[in-house]
């Protein structure tokens, strides 16, 4: 979740320059601004338009002109103000003639922010700046099932003058709407700082993880909580999830291609400069090619490929970056039916694109996207966006969801899934398997007589012990306190007698921590068995080995 959300906040931020620079690139406006003839209702007309047509429900612009008096505010028909004084990222914008974006902490709210500076000709002439705020993140998180409340730090709380949303937990104040009631009054209880940990954690059933937000200075504006109920977390829930978040790339890539295509064929020299800033300060992997080779790329392509200090190196000893391109079923590859890889993205806009580079040894995910240049004859710019820890921490995710804490074993939850999968198989190509459950033998004993963390102990060990005797492709799970599953596929119950007759035998001589018994039942999957039918089957075997005195196994 922490990197997702980091990513949506980048990308948002960068949408957010987009949106800045657009604006700056619109000659009128500049005009207008030198001349301090602004229309309330076109910008007024703009905003209803971004707001229909993009992913950004709230955003608000400001419009300065070269000595940071306000010229125009989109919330109110106040202006006239100066700034200067009060806003240090304004100064530095109108100083240093740089884009600068961020979050930060204002009057009103915790806010993302892209401040633009403007010219004609190479003339300073004002700056724009474009606010948008947390709630198109919390929302986009919520449709994969991700609550998130967004705090804003303590130290901040009294520079509120108007709060926007209102909410608040104590002295903290909460930054997006949609925070739900019943975690901030969770928050409350547990105390809110402890919400601000790097680390996931389980609170209730469910994950919570937070994330930093920070302005351009480093300053620790506030955290993004997230809450995930563990119930929810499923693999087609993460495919969703990455599938939302790539559709947000590609509206970021169109977005950087116009940037491109404006520094490489339009803009003035100034100008140029700053487009040729901001790309190389993209965290995004940049590319211009024409037909036949790459003509331009961008610093963050030198991090990766950092044996080449040059284009011209780089091109000495490679044609293309699809040389780095790993085989592997869903990720692009140079050939994709008949069509190369450019002229397939270009023809697949509308398509989420990833792709894995092994840049010498390193191996990375990356989303991808690939656009035409408009300016120019078969130019076109491809942006790569990394999303390695996405995917590691997608894995991550996968594997919390299914691993039985204690013992690091399959869980309750994975053994129903890779049950009904066994089922649905062997119902399909009749095949047979076996299912063999077990528990320990007067359990209560041991902790009565060692405690509880001697008890855990030697759950941990005797299911290492179990696990290590089986095969491969046998599912070891737990499914209760002490009581186990293994699912042995392609096994018929001869055979499946054998092996857990084996493993009572390895239990009882093992004798670590202390020694222990445990009894079996065995069953066979048969034709119309379903998840209830065979688990009752195996529970009333295991039954019966205990009501026969116990440490034995029995077929049912
Ligand atoms: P039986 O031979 O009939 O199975 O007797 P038993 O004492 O093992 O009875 P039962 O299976 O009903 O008892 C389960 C006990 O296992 C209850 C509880 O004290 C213990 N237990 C369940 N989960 C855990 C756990 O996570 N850690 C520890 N230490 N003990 C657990
Ligand atoms: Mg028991
Ligand atoms: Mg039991």
């Amino acid at each position: 979740m922490r990197e997702q959300v980091a990513s949506l906040i980048l990308l948002k931020q960068k949408a957010t320059v987009a949106m800045a620079l657009s604006l700056a690139n619109d000659k009128n406006l500049s005009l207008k601004v030198k001349n301090r003839e602004i229309e309330q209702d076109y910008y007024k007309n703009l905003i209803q338009n971004l707001t229909q047509e993009t992913l950004y429900k709230n955003i608000w612009i400001q419009l300065f002109d070269e000595d940071i008096n306000t010229l125009y505010r989109s919330w109110s028909h106040k202006h006239g103000d100066n700034l200067s004084n009060m806003r240090a990222d304004l100064r530095r914008v109108a100083r240093d003639k740089k884009v600068i974006y961020s979050i930060s902490a204002a009057k009103f709210n915790l806010s993302l922010k892209a401040m633009v500076p403007l010219f004609i000709k190479d003339e300073f002439i004002g700056i724009v700046e474009v606010i948008s705020h947390f709630n198109s993140i919390s929302k986009e998180l919520k449709k994969s099932d991700i609550d998130s409340v967004v705090v804003l730090n303590k130290e901040y709380t009294k520079q509120l003058e108007e709060p926007f949303t209102k909410l608040f937990i104590g002295e903290y104040y909460i930054a997006n709407f949609d925070a739900p009631k019943e975690l901030m009054e969770i928050m409350q209880r547990d105390s809110v700082e402890s919400y601000f940990t790097k680390e996931h954690k389980i609170v209730d059933d469910m994950v919570v993880s937070s994330y930093e937000l920070k302005g351009a200075d480093g300053n620790l504006f506030g955290h993004y909580v997230m809450f995930k109920k563990i119930d929810s977390i499923s693999s087609l829930d993460l495919e969703y999830f990455m599938f939302k978040w790539l559709t947000f790339g590609i509206v970021f890539v169109m977005s950087i291609t116009i940037l491109v295509s404006t520094m490489l064929f339009f803009a003035n020299r100034r100008q140029k400069e700053y487009f040729y800033n901001i790309i190389n300060s993209s965290t995004n992997i940049v590319v211009v090619s024409d037909t036949r080779s790459i003509i331009y790329a961008n610093e963050m392509f030198f991090k990766y490929f950092s044996r080449y200090k040059t284009l011209q190196e780089f091109k000495q000893n490679h044609k293309s970056i699809s040389e780095f391109f790993v085989k592997e079923e869903a990720y692009l590859q140079v050939d994709m039916n008949g069509v190369g890889w450019v002229l397939y993205m270009i023809e697949n806009s509308k398509e989420l694109h990833k792709v894995k580079l092994d840049i010498f040894g390193k191996v990375y995910c990356f989303s991808i996207g690939a656009s035409k240049l408009s300016g120019a004859n078969n130019h076109y710019a491809v942006v790569l966006s990394d999303i390695t820890e996405q995917e590691i921490y997608k894995k991550e995710l996968e594997l919390l969801s299914t691993t039985d804490e204690l013992t690091n074993i399959g869980n309750r939850r994975y053994f129903e899934r890779k049950l009904k999968e066994e089922i649905s198989r062997a119902s399909r190509y009749n095949y047979p398997f076996s299912l063999v459950m077990f528990d320990i033998d007067h359990f209560k004993a041991v902790n009565d007589n060692y405690g509880h963390a001697i008890g855990d102990e030697v759950l941990k060990e005797y299911s290492r012990l179990v696990d290590s005797h089986l095969r491969e492709a046998d599912l070891l799970c737990r499914v209760g306190g002490e009581e186990f599953m293994v699912i042995l596929p392609y096994t018929q119950k001869d055979h499946a007698k054998e092996i857990a007759e084996k493993l009572r035998t390895k239990i009882e001589s093992h004798k670590k921590i202390i020694s222990i018994t445990m009894s079996f039942g065995v069953v066979e999957f048969e034709k119309d068995d379903d998840f209830e039918s065979i688990y009752k089957r195996v529970d009333d075997a295991l039954y019966s080995a205990k009501r026969n005195g116990r440490n034995m196994v029995i077929v049912g």
